[in-house]
Parts: structure tokens; C-alpha cells; sequence
């Protein structure tokens, strides 16, 4: 049965059956924008109340990343908890479906760690507020493509904004986790002239970076020490937090990765040892942009043209944070705030 909670702005639908081994939790970051849009997550969790806090922090950063991309949606965020031995996915699946059709249409889902374009097309069966699922006459659609084009434009501004570079050529670039992103994050880069540093506790995945772009691979471990002008997180969340600070040689921070400061001060702390930090909200959101778009029906050179503007839009936010001495991660913020009227 689902319970609800209601805040003023935050909303928490939490469902369970017991029949079905099935827990699942959407966060809603309400600001009247539009329904909110965002990934569901299907991960194994300790407790129910460890998928409630990831949901919140992922819808509030989905609310962030609508706002500044200039998109009519609010923030949301799903997860299921993974069932053990789980039996029968489409059972779970087709249960989740009808938890966001409740919801009718306050919450657009799609995918995330854990599910793929193949389950939203299995959800697609049983809602129509989904989206990311395979199109018949779009085979080759894929959002995590969007994002890594985003992240490779955001990167370009960093190095021009940080060291005045016109292009990426000879630039040594370390990326943490190639898997969707941070594969295509890294083909961009490599035919830009970058050299590549990468890692990926999936050595298969790392293996063909090596072959591929001639990558040079470290372990997982060494990936934050490593000397370069641009550390690109494209795995993890939190990965920017007081053990790893000290350890950061990097000149820029800019990857795809979501949630990748674990406290927010740490921006500032970045800025005192001169990392220049692209917030993850503002460079990542190539994927939203894609699905978002999709659901209006724009053609794919739409979505293209937009996803590209996320190098203006940094160039931007930089030149008034400039005027205003601040670093690029409050101008962002306040921008935001002031966008979802929250100040
Ligand atoms: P993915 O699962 O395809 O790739 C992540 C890769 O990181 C995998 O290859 C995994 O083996 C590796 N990895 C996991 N832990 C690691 C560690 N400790 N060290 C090194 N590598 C590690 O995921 P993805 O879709 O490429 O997304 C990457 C990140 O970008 C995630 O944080 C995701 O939330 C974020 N993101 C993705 C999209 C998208 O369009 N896919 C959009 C916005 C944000």
C-alpha cells in the first residue's frame, strides 16, 4: 500500500507488497515547473531508509539540472529496492509501473543504475510516464550518448575558461569509470587529442580504452592522485570528499557523475587549491535534455543542438561569476535557487 507523505515542495510516495518481495520509494521536488522527471534505480539497498535518502538527494538534483537547463520539469527520482534472488522482473516492473501511474503523471519515469531502455519499454506495457525505452524506428537511441556529448562540451569550456585553450589537443585527461559515459566521454576526447588516463573496476572495460584510444590505465585507487589538466568522474557519487581532497592534482574537475561533492563546502575547497569544479548538475544533463525532448517529439538534431549548448551555458554562468567574484558553483547555485524561486 502506498503511503504518502507531503511536505511543501517535497513529496515521498513509498509502496510495498510483501507478495512480491517489492519495496520502492519516488521523491518528488515539487516547484510547479512541470511533472517532475528523473531515473529509477534499481540497486540493492542496506534499509529502506538508505533508498529514501538516495531518492531525495537524486530528485533534488534532478530539480537542479531541469532548472538550469531550462527545462518544463520538476525534479524526481525512483528507486527499487533490488529484491534478493529476484524472480520475476517483469512482475516488478509491472509493479512499479502501476506505483507511477498512481502518481498520474506527476512523476515521468526512466532509466538508471540498474535498469536499462529494455525495462522501460517492459513499463511502457502498463504506463504511458515513462520514457528511455527502445524505439523501434530509433534503434541506435541511447541518452547516455547525449550526456557524454554534454560532458565533452562542458569540458571544452573548462579549458578555455581555466587556461584559455581553444581546443582539447595534448591535454591529459583521467576518467574514472568507463562504462556508457565515460566509453563515449572517452572516444570524443580521444579524437579531440587528448591523452587518456582511465580506470574502471571492470577491467574488461578499462582493457578496451587501452585498445581503442590507447588509454592509459591505473587502479580504481590511484585514479584521484593521478597528475592531469582534467579529472572526469563518470562512476560514482561522492567522490569528492575529505579523504580524496588531498589527493586531487587536477586542474579541472568536470565528469558526468551525479551527487559528486559529498558536502557542498567542498566546492570552496576545490576553488583554494585552484580546481576549477563544473557542477555535476550543470555539465551532466545532456541525458535529461535527450529524454526530456523526446517526450515533445523534437527531432534528434534538436536534441543535438541543445544537449551543445551546455558549453554556452558554462561559458556564461562563468563570465557573471567573474563580474560578481565568485566561483562557477555559487554562480550556479544561486542561479538555480533564483529560478525555483528560493530566493
Ligand atoms: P555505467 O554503470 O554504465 O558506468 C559506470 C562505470 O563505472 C562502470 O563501468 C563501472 O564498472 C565503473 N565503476 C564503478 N565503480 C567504480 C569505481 N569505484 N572506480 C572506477 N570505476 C568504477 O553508468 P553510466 O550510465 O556511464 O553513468 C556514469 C555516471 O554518470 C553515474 O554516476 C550516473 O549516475 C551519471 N549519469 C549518467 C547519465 C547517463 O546518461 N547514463 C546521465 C547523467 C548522469
Amino acid at each position: 500500500m502506498p503511503k504518502n507523505n507531503k511536505g511543501n515542495m517535497n513529496e515521498l510516495h513509498i509502496f510495498e507488497d510483501k507478495s512480491l518481495d517489492f519495496s520502492a520509494v519516488i521523491s518528488l521536488k515539487k516547484y510547479g515547473r512541470g511533472p517532475a522527471i528523473g531515473g529509477c534505480r534499481m540497486l540493492s539497498y542496506p534499509t529502506l531508509d538508505a533508498a529514501i535518502m538516495d531518492a531525495n538527494r537524486l530528485a533534488h538534483a534532478m530539480s537542479y539540472k531541469a532548472a538550469i537547463s531550462e527545462l518544463p520539469h520538476d525534479g524526481g527520482k525512483a528507486v527499487i529496492i533490488l529484491p534478493k534472488g529476484i524472480a520475476n522482473r517483469e512482475a516488478i516492473l509491472k509493479r512499479f509501473a502501476e506505483c507511477v501511474d498512481s502518481l498520474n503523471g506527476q512523476y515521468i519515469t526512466t532509466i538508471d543504475s540498474g535498469t536499462t531502455q529494455a525495462d522501460m519499454s517492459i513499463i511502457k506495457k502498463y504506463t504511458s510516464h515513462v520514457t528511455g525505452f527502445i524505439r523501434e524506428d530509433q534503434p541506435e537511441d541511447n541518452p547516455s550518448i547525449s550526456t557524454a556529448l554534454g560532458v565533452y562540451k562542458g569540458i571544452l569550456a573548462a579549458a578555455k575558461l581555466r587556461d584559455g585553450r581553444e581546443d582539447l589537443a595534448g591535454l591529459h585527461i583521467a576518467i574514472q569509470g568507463v562504462g556508457s559515459v565515460g566509453y563515449l566521454l572517452a572516444k570524443y576526447l580521444y579524437e579531440a587529442g587528448a591523452t587518456l588516463t582511465v580506470c574502471d573496476t571492470d577491467t574488461k572495460r578499462a582493457k578496451r580504452c587501452f585498445e581503442e584510444f590507447n588509454a592509459n590505465i591505473v587502479d580504481s585507487s590511484e585514479i584521484y592522485a593521478v597528475s592531469c589538466d582534467v579529472f572526469s568522474p563518470c562512476a560514482l557519487g561522492r567522490i569528492i570528499n575529505p579523504q580524496t581532497l588531498p589527493h586531487l592534482k587536477a586542474k579541472i574537475i568536470a565528469g558526468a557523475a551525479n551527487d559528486q561533492l559529498s558536502a557542498k563546502q567542498l566546492a570552496g575547497e576545490l576553488a583554494k587549491r585552484d580546481i576549477f569544479y563544473v557542477p555535476d548538475y550543470l555539465i551532466n544533463a545532456g541525458g535529461l535534455i535527450h529524454l526530456s525532448l523526446q517526450e515533445e517529439n523534437k527531432s534528434q538534431e534538436v536534441i543535438t543542438e541543445y544537449v551543445e549548448r551546455i558549453e554556452n551555458r558554462i561559458m556564461s554562468l562563468a563570465a557573471l561569476a567573474e563580474q560578481k567574484n565568485i566561483t562557477l558553483y555559487e554562480m550556479t547555485e544561486q542561479t538555480v535557487e533564483g529560478l525555483l524561486g528560493k530566493v
